[in-house]
């Protein structure tokens, strides 16, 4: 079931998901002409399949290689026969497969198989604009940012979804979040395409946030480590009890994942002073 189409600065999105509710269990793929970023989770294939038929699609390229991004690749592949592009650490699994949790193949189905190929370092758009893909590690560590210069725009993948985050992916490292937001945030644009929040007129504000919020976190992580509390301590006060969160995804998402990133920021930083 599609839930909402979006039109923002010419750019076209369609966010897909199966429930509605606070948490991301929906997810946007956007379109610029004949160019599509990410591609919708396997379960929303239907409703995916409709939008891009819409008019020809030249070229797919996916943020990273997770299940609600990179999950209709291979069925475009098949049916559409786009180019299909994608960041080199999503190429492999893509190609081979990579575990899903119970709650991932509920949530957002099972991806197809499919080899892209890798990304060039800049994507032509229509009238001379360009895509140019910017690492940006943290969520994961093939995520992959698409900058329009001419524009603005930023496609930023899973790098924002909130300003104040309070569970991480067991996966994810917070260490790597904060580098990449502080050289994101050097660049020049103004609008944030987010995967999950839609389009973001003052994206650099809200990803200035997002870094604002986790380096005090791990600041006062990092204090209540000094007086000798624990991780589970740590978590409890500073972010209260678990929720259903992570007993749904059995672990995968995490308030303790949160403050153990902070920690190994913290314990990294001392070793290795930035
Ligand atoms: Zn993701």
């Amino acid at each position: 079931m599609a839930i909402e189409r979006l039109e923002f600065e010419g750019v076209e999105g369609l966010r897909v998901g199966r429930f509605g509710s606070q948490i991301n269990t929906t997810c946007i793929l956007y379109r610029i002409g004949s160019t599509v970023v990410d591609t919708g989770p396997p379960n929303q294939w239907s409703v995916v399949r409709a939008f891009l038929r819409e008019r020809a699609v030249e070229r797919v390229v996916v943020t990273h290689h997770h299940e609600d991004h990179g999950g209709n690749l291979a069925a475009i592949g098949a049916e559409l026969k786009p180019e299909l592009r994608a960041p080199g650490g999503s190429i492999a699994p893509l190609a081979r497969g990579f575990r899903l949790r119970p709650y991932q193949r509920l949530i957002w189905g099972r991806p197809g198989r499919v080899r892209p190929l890798p990304l060039p370092p800049s994507l032509p758009l229509a009238g001379g604009a360009t895509l140019e893909p910017i690492r940006a590690p943290g969520h994961s560590s093939d995520m992959t940012c698409f900058l329009e210069r001419e524009r603005g725009w930023l496609f930023g993948g899973d790098l924002y979804i909130s300003s104040r985050t309070r569970y991480l992916r067991s996966d994810e490292s917070v260490a790597e979040t904060i580098d990449t937001l502080g050289r994101v945030l050097e660049l020049d644009f103004g609008t944030l395409f987010c995967s999950h929040r839609g389009p973001i007129p003052r994206g650099r504000a809200a990803l200035r946030r997002k870094l604002d919020f986790l380096e005090e976190l791990c600041g006062r992580v990092a204090e209540l480590l000094d007086r000798g509390r624990s991780e589970r301590e740590i978590t409890r006060e500073l972010l209260g009890r678990e929720g259903w969160m992570r007993w749904v995804t059995l672990g995968h998402f995490s308030k303790r994942n949160l403050v153990r990133g902070c920690l190994e920021r913290a314990l990294r930083n001392r070793r290795d002073p930035p």
